[in-house]
């Protein structure tokens, strides 16, 4: 048989596990004792081999690159009016307001991990490491608040298993120490434990061993040996979640890759070179956005449009109350997916006047990849001005247009340095404003959106190949070989290919018409579809 640890017949709790978890139970057996115990004596065994307080996931010996997904007024270790519970509240401060009584000199802690309070603002997030000085605060202050009798013994080592019968005093081993703890009670709290691997990542490990390659399974980034991950080497990621996060910092500028804010507040990444290639893909395909309650500094996503709160409750109006998904629901659900996919040329809120008159009075529009859409209306309705707002020859009043999920013409200051800005007050500075951008990128983005005008705009003293071939290599400067082999192939596909070295004035306005896709389209890269309004329109057989 072995010696206990505790045979004085104290009672005595042991909590294994002394993150925030464990460390809010010594806060809350500090508040209830008194009232409980009196002045009764009680053990508290701590077990964690990470230092109280913070624990494995809020240690401080963690990158500093490593950041909270909470705000800090949102983080709190403490009671207040709101929680349901029994037993006394014990206010005390959030993550934000021990931030400030930090900087103030109200908080006295020593220096390290807590340095970052110094410009840490309610609304800001946390690196892990403040967030580690903090919850380190709250642990010591817990303990001192707790009634003279009661010891708190700290075992920085783990728990391995936990013996003896429901009705005497458990016995709780810890590795590398021979005699158990003995409890009256213990309370497990363990966080997240790692899990054996499954069938599937058992099978990746394999895979991996077998073909020379590495495996990483899921787990706590903080703690994954990423050295393996070699400069270069292409790495497929799956998941888009927080632990995505953490790995790409850590493989980003955890290698010395840095961000740049440039004259025009963009912010630009400088690799090391040191960074492997990741390859990232998740089942839902985007980042999650982690708080969903969080407001968005950026601009908001535009609510549902075929399955929204209208189209619920008309559904929900109908007479006889059978709805099937099939045939009602599915639809809406697969006409929103198809909307979110994202238009190609987005339109929004756009309003153009010249002089007193209105020409474009908030318009919106989407088109989608591979639509013809065709824009009708008299003469002078501002289908024109429309479709110049579009490559930004014409510039809006208000409003925005967007061709493949960039704007058009202009830059949002999305920057963080904006954001602080715009929670400040701003000082002419704001999150999401919009700057016009410089000619020479209007100049480039106009490489990317054809327009195909009515009248054709043909160079005479050229050929039909010579016309399109033209912008291929004096805009986009791609080698001629490619270019001509690419109007070759366009030609053909539209019934011309015998009038490749013919001049305008020996084509028909038909044939002169039928050219024109062809060199909208080489005016992108020949891989990229017919990719603007302009262009697409007159594929649809419409004219500006
Ligand atoms: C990478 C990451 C980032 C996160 N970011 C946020 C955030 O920004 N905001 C937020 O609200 N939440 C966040 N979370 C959620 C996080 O789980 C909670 O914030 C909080 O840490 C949970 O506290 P806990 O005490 O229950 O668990 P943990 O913090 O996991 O603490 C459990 C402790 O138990 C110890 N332990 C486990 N097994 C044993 C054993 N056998 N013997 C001894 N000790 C043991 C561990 O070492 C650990 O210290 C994050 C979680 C992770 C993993």
């Amino acid at each position: 048989m072995s010696r206990s640890v505790n045979p004085s017949g104290r009672p005595s709790v042991v909590i294994v596990g002394a993150g925030p978890r464990g460390t809010g139970l010594i806060e809350r057996i500090a508040a209830n004792a008194p009232e409980l115990y009196g002045d009764a004596p009680l053990d508290v065994h701590l077990v964690d081999p990470h230092p109280p307080g913070g624990g494995r996931i809020w240690r401080a010996d963690q990158s500093p690159l490593l950041w909270m997904n909470s705000t800090a007024e949102d983080v709190t270790m403490f009671t207040d009016e709101t929680v349901e519970q029994d037993g006394p509240v014990r206010p005390g401060p959030s993550l934000a307001e021990w931030a400030r009584g930090v900087r103030s000199g109200e908080i006295p802690v020593a220096s390290g991990p807590a340095g970052g309070a110094a410009a840490l603002g309610p609304r800001d997030f946390a690196g892990r490491r403040l967030q580690s000085a903090y919850l380190g605060w709250v642990y010591e202050r817990s303990v001192a608040a707790l009634p003279p009798r009661v010891a708190v013994h700290e075992h920085r080592r783990t728990e391995v298993r936990v013996s003896g019968s429901r009705a005497g005093r458990q016995q709780v081993w810890l590795a590398g120490r021979p005699d158990p703890l003995l409890a009256d009670l213990v309370v497990l709290t363990l966080g997240h434990l790692e899990a054996e691997l499954g069938l599937e990542q058992r099978k990746l490990a394999d895979f991996a061993a077998r073909h020379g390659l590495t495996h990483l399974p899921p787990a706590f980034t903080a703690d994954t040996d990423l050295s393996a991950l070699r400069p270069g080497e292409p790495v497929l990621v799956r998941g888009f979640g927080l632990a995505f996060v953490d790995l790409m910092v850590l493989l980003t500028e955890g290698r010395g890759g840095s961000y740049a804010t440039g004259a025009d507040g963009q912010l630009t990444y400088r690799p090391s070179g040191r960074e492997p290639v990741l390859h990232v893909g998740s089942r839902r395909g985007v980042p999650y956005h982690a708080k969903s309650g969080y407001e968005l500094d950026g601009e908001r996503p535009p609510l549902p449009r075929f399955f929204g709160p209208e189209q619920v409750d008309a559904l929900l109006a109908r007479p006889g109350t059978d709805l099937d998904f099939r045939r009602d629901i599915w639809p809406l659900i697969d006409k929103e997916l198809g909307f979110t996919q994202g238009a190609m040329v987005e339109v929004r809120s756009v309003h153009k006047s010249f002089g007193p008159l209105d020409v474009l009075k908030g318009v919106d529009l989407d088109v989608r990849t591979g639509e013809v859409t065709v824009v009708l209306g008299p003469s002078g309705s501002g289908k024109s001005t429309l479709l110049r707002t579009i490559n930004h020859l014409e510039k809006v009043d208000s409003g925005s247009v967007s061709v493949d999920g960039a704007l058009v013409g202009y830059r949002r200051d999305d920057t963080a340095a904006a954001r602080r800005a715009s929670r400040k007050g701003g000082g002419g500075r704001r999150a999401g404003k919009l700057y016009e951008l410089r000619e020479r990128e209007i100049l480039r983005q106009r490489t990317e959106i054809g327009f195909v005008f009515r009248d054709f705009h043909l160079f005479p003293h050229l050929t039909v190949l010579e016309n399109i071939t033209e912008a291929p290599v004096s805009a986009l400067r791609r080698p001629k070989k490619d270019a001509v082999e690419a109007a070759r192939t366009l030609l053909a596909r539209v019934g011309l290919a015998e009038k490749a070295d013919a001049y305008p004035r020996q084509l028909s306005g038909g044939q002169q018409s039928a050219r024109c896709p062809p060199h909208g389209i080489l005016r992108h890269d020949a891989a990229r579809p017919l990719g603007a309004a302009g262009a697409r329109a007159a594929g649809g057989g419409a004219e500006p």
